[in-house]
């Protein structure tokens, strides 16, 4: 059984190399990373002890443009975790075709214990470490699971005093007054409803009243649920890392934000049935969305979904084996690469924005975003239909192909 979010990974990529079939000089550049950085960050709690962190920087491969990819704070991170999103990276940036490689990064800890005070030295600390690695033209880290604009901020803010100058181009997904995007906050998930809107249409279901669960209501499940909700769609359940709430009739997006604020968690949110994030996943529904974590759907549970349509938020939610036990059950997948993909173009819109000192409004930033989700959707789409594969194997054969494609005509150094 493959359970490691890196060996599904591996596996995947292995699976669609063989199908392409990939030169095997090509397939061992892919499977291997250009650099892994492992640093310690010791920084001084509130408390006057000092206390040594450990982070990472993995940049898998530069073919196609600078690496890629987000920071996450996680008590469970580890190297293989990191591994397998920043090979995701690669393939998700290429799929979209925005000129970027892919990497990601992280910190073992757990931001929801740590003061802000913590948070800050832990991240600028952090920044310095990496700094030899990253630059505007190298490796543009954003934000990913427990990290926001204002990590964002401490990281420009870190590397322009390093640099010497305003440097805004370092990092993506900065608060807009500092040289952020526009639409960058929601971005994620709005082009997992856009992705959404646009797989129900192939499905001839109806967005109105469409049964939606969304497992993981943060950053970026929280951001489906609000337009999904103006799209009127009904989203009958939502969790947080604590757990999760049902109601069939329909949950307002706006009650639960105001909720979580106020309590921390949905537990005993109003008319709803509680219930772990487990359960959640095997409810009825037209679009199940896992937002969370990886490795969500598996063997153990892919044969008791009960959702029409899987379209991933999350990275990596669907094991291997659950991929092919939910092909069986033609309960069709919308890959991550393709469904989450949204962040990382409006990255790119803002990576762009900051070089040119040229910032767009936030309607031509979400219709060029529409506008890529929808055209890379009828790619992996016709793909998908022409050669009888499955969403997820399209997508990463038109992604990979492209990146294969780019190290053959650059070549070999020496
Ligand atoms: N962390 C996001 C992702 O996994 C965004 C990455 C980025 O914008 O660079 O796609």
């Amino acid at each position: 059984m493959i359970s490691d979010a890196w060996e599904t990974a591996l596996a995947q990529f292995d699976q669609v190399s063989k199908r392409i079939p990939l030169s095997e000089d090509i397939h061992q550049v892919l499977r291997n990373f250009d650099r892994m950085l492992t640093v310690s960050i010791p920084i001084r709690m509130d408390n006057g002890f000092l206390r040594v962190f450990t982070g990472f920087r993995v940049q898998h491969n530069a073919a196609r443009g600078p690496y890629k990819g987000g920071i996450r704070y996680h008590p469970e991170l580890t190297l293989n975790n990191l591994k397998a999103l920043a090979m995701e990276m690669t393939w998700k940036c290429s799929l979209v075709g925005v000129p970027f490689g892919g990497a990601k990064g992280g910190i073992i800890c757990n931001p929801k214990t740590l003061s802000k005070g913590e948070l800050e030295r832990l991240t600028r600390r952090y920044t310095y470490a990496i700094m030899p690695i990253i630059g505007t033209e190298k490796d543009i880290p954003a934000p990913d699971v427990n990290t926001n604009e204002q990590v964002m901020a401490w990281i420009m803010d870190t590397y322009s005093i390093n640099n010497g100058y305003y440097t805004p181009g370092i990092v993506t997904g900065k608060p807009v007054n500092i040289g952020g995007s526009l639409g960058r906050t929601h971005a994620t998930g709005l082009g997992i409803a856009y992705t959404i809107a646009h797989a129900v249409k192939y499905k001839k279901m109806n967005l109105k009243n469409l049964k939606v669960i969304i497992q993981g209501y943060g950053n970026v499940g929280s951001a489906v649920g609000k337009f999904l909700n103006e799209m009127g769609c009904r989203v009958v359940a939502v969790s947080s890392s604590k757990g999760g709430i049902y109601n069939p009739r329909g949950l307002s997006h706006t009650a639960l934000i105001k909720y979580y604020k106020e309590n921390g968690s949905f537990d005993r949110f109003p008319n709803a049935e509680g219930m772990t994030n487990e359960s959640l996943l095997e409810l009825p529904c037209d679009v199940l969305v896992p937002a969370a974590m990886s490795n969500q759907i598996t063997e153990e549970n892919a044969d008791k979904i009960r959702a029409r349509l899987i379209v991933e938020g999350a990275n990596g939610p669907t094991t291997v084996e659950a991929d092919q036990r939910l092909a069986k059950r033609k309960i069709p997948v919308i890959p991550d690469i393709l469904a989450n993909a949204g962040g990382v173009v409006v990255s790119y819109f803002e990576w762009v924005q900051d070089a040119q000192r040229y910032f767009w409004s936030e309607r031509e930033v979400n219709e060029k975003l529409k506008n890529i989700l929808d055209c890379t959707y009828e790619e992996v789409h016709s793909l998908s239909q022409e050669k009888k594969l499955s969403m997820r194997t399209a997508a990463m054969t038109i992604a990979v192909k492209r990146v294969a494609a780019a190290i053959s005509v650059r070549g070999l150094y020496p």
